[in-house]
């Protein structure tokens, strides 16, 4: 199995950093907020109260139907406590997911439309399953259309995998063109959707306006046949708490049933002492989440203009995740003032790094269609935005 490119380069740029280099990461996705206060006195709460001991697989009572709640009050999504299952991260959620429904050795197909997250497309063949990639590019803004999306799907559809805000493209499908994709998928009762929401939270609609989540999960035609998956470590910057969730409501509670029992075989529940840090996470933190949404919604806007100002770049704005995915085409086949050639986005990167000790994800684990892609997650201070840019636009002028 290939490792992660996104983790690669997080720890190739902290080695780096380790070894004394001025490094600007714009590698790894991950905010670089603090928890919430109130969230990490949730858990030291628990601890002293003695909450560690084995839990319910699937998590208490007290988190299961704080998660039911917000789901069917923020997302209207129709499902109760037993639906739902606190995973170790979104990724844990997503991989038991693809387990659960992909029969391997069957033929089945799980759509993915591309660019997409570096993890995806491995799970779904780890599941058993061929991942048919949908190509995008930077000119339609990353998005999949109805008729490219009737166009893939056969008889052996399986499911599909969708990611609205997205990583890597940092684009959101707007009310309007999410309907109309849900309205291709009403029509093909054998598909599952698996609707990863994880940066549900951070949309821009002052940089588009109208811009504002839509879960399939609650759409009566596709309710028996979602998972909706989420996650606190982008929206309440809990990375390193690994916390998820999903909702699998549907088939009389079957498909939640068989994933519960999946994740008592292979992890149990998530550490106790974390759940009422969920609940907190859930019930008492609005305010931080939208100061923190503040923050990246003005980085999306500051990343947008100085990427746009570097010539050989093609770019376009970032609405939601803290992802910019810029198109580097022009670039290849040039050569680095120490001789490097930039034969691929991989070769893009690595002299990025090596030369201006700026990290960036290369384009090519996020599909085929981004082979030509490097992948700037601005989750980061604006004095880092602006140095490392200055950085990038300084490289890419000297090429030759
Ligand atoms: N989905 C997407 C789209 C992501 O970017 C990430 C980032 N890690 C994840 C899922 C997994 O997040 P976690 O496991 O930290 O919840
Ligand atoms: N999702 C983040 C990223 O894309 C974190 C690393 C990972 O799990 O892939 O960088």
């Amino acid at each position: 199995m290939k490792e992660s490119a996104t983790l690669a380069v997080a720890a190739k740029a902290a080695a780096l950093k380790a070894a004394g280099k001025p490094v600007i990461g714009f590698g790894v996705g991950e905010p670089d907020f603090d928890t919430p206060v109130n969230i990490c006195e949730a858990a030291k709460q628990a601890i002293d109260k003695g909450m560690t001991r084995y839990a319910p697989t699937p998590g208490d009572k007290a988190s299961r139907e704080a998660i039911a709640k917000k789901l069917r009050e923020e997302n209207g999504i129709a499902c109760n406590a037993q639906d739902i299952t606190l995973t170790v991260g979104a990724k844990h959620a997503i991989y038991m997911s693809l387990m659960a429904i992909i029969e391997p050795g069957a033929g089945d197909e799980v759509i993915l439309p591309t660019p997409a997250w570096v993890s995806y497309k491995p799970l779904i063949e780890l599941a058993g399953a061929a991942c048919i990639e949908v190509p995008s590019s930077v000119v339609t803004n990353f998005k999949m259309t109805a008729a490219q999306l009737e166009a893939a799907i056969t008889p052996r559809t399986r499911a599909i995998v969708l990611n609205s805000p997205s990583n890597p493209c940092g684009t959101v499908y707007t009310v309007k063109e999410f309907a109309a994709l849900i309205d291709v998928l009403a029509k093909h009762p054998n598909i599952t959707v698996v609707s990863d929401e994880i940066y549900e939270k951070l949309i821009y609609p002052e940089i588009e306006a109208g811009l504002k989540h839509v879960s399939p999960g609650a759409d009566a035609r596709l309710a028996d046949r979602t998972i909706t998956i989420n996650g606190m470590s982008k929206a309440y910057a809990m990375t390193g708490w690994r916390v998820g969730y999903l909702a699998a409501p549907g088939k009389n509670g079957l498909l939640a049933k068989e994933i519960i029992k999946l994740q008592g075989q292979m992890t149990n529940s998530i550490p106790s002492f974390i759940m009422p840090a969920v609940v907190e996470a859930l019930t008492n933190c609005a305010a931080s989440v939208e100061t923190m949404r503040k923050s990246f919604a003005a980085r999306a806007g500051l990343v947008y203009e100085l990427l746009r100002g570097i010539k050989r770049l093609n770019v376009c704005k970032s609405t939601g995740a803290f992802y910019s995915f810029p198109e580097i085409h022009a670039c290849k086949g040039l050569q680095t003032p120490a001789g490097r050639v930039i034969d691929s986005a991989q070769a893009f990167a690595e002299a990025l790094l090596e030369e201006h000790f700026v990290a960036v994800v290369p384009g090519e684990d996020f599909g085929e269609c981004a082979r030509e892609n490097i992948r700037i997650s601005f989750a980061c201070s604006e004095a880092n935005i602006r140095e490392g840019l200055a950085r990038l636009d300084k490289f890419v002028n000297s090429l030759a």
